[in-house]
């Protein structure tokens, strides 16, 4: 006969469902694919990635440098500037 072992805590696994929110405003986080921002900061945090590869081959910048130029820079989008903010201080 097996012990009917059946611990408790079992039962709550999964129960909670995750509400993450968005590390820049407090919207609901984009749940797929699952992403720490909601959908437009998401979209704005692609956007960096995708051209920091370009400034990385080109100028040779390193992610905090790249995020910094983008962060005081008056032609950024208020979206991507927010993220990069909120990237940057997570750095330091
Ligand atoms: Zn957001």
């Amino acid at each position: 006969m097996e012990p009917l072992l059946q611990p408790k805590m079992l039962e709550k696994r999964g129960e909670k469902k995750m509400q993450l929110k968005c590390k820049v405003c407090s919207r609901e986080a984009q749940a797929y694919p699952l992403s720490e921002y909601c959908e437009l900061h998401e979209k704005a945090y692609q956007n960096i990635r995708r051209k920091f590869e370009c400034w990385k081959k080109r100028l040779g910048v390193e992610w905090n440098q790249y995020l910094t130029e983008i962060a005081k820079n008056p032609f950024t989008g208020d979206w991507a500037k927010k993220v990069a903010e909120n990237l940057l201080s997570k750095e330091t």
